[in-house]
């Protein structure tokens, strides 16, 4: 079991060994992930953020994590949340408008309103934002890799539930 310890987070560094994909022409294409998750544990700074080393026991290259302190960790993960009932509220105010406007019969020669595709814009957009912001609050805890884009294309940090 993963029991929290007071100052320190359990996070996985995750090495993808393979990203393939396949089919596409005769068959449904498909996308092969295959990885390895190392499990650590890292000390949380007292306040502000810290760098931490992470050696990848499955290639043995040194990652380097950014640790945010407990507080601003909390700060981030909540401002997601808020962020993703706001997409919430304005996906259901927008698509209403939508439906309401669009399904209107206009009289001749009287175009829709300006208001109109922006609320289809909203649509899409908050229909995107707000589970990307939703998931991203949920999974934040702090832990950020940094580092080259080429060893950050192969290594990934996971957040570990209830570490
Ligand atoms: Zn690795």
């Amino acid at each position: 079991m993963n029991r929290p310890i007071p100052g320190t987070v359990q996070v996985a560094v995750r090495h993808i060994l393979s990203d393939q994909v396949s089919g596409g022409i005769f068959r449904p294409r498909t996308r092969t992930i295959t990885w390895r998750d190392s499990p650590f544990r890292v000390r949380r700074p007292q306040s502000g953020r810290h760098t931490v080393e992470l050696t990848c026991p499955v290639c043995d290259t040194s990652l380097l994590a950014e640790v945010a302190d407990q507080a601003r960790t909390r700060r981030t993960a909540v401002l997601c949340l808020v962020l993703a009932a706001v997409c919430a509220v304005v996906l259901v105010a927008a698509l209403g408008y939508a439906f309401h406007e669009g399904g209107r019969t206009l009289p001749e020669g009287q175009s829709l309103p300006v208001l109109f595709p922006v609320s289809v814009i909203a649509v899409f957009v908050t229909f995107v934002a707000g589970p990307v912001l939703y998931l991203a609050g949920r999974n934040h805890n702090g832990v950020s890799l940094l580092g080259p884009w080429r060893e950050r294309r192969v290594h990934q940090i996971k957040p570990v539930r209830g570490g």
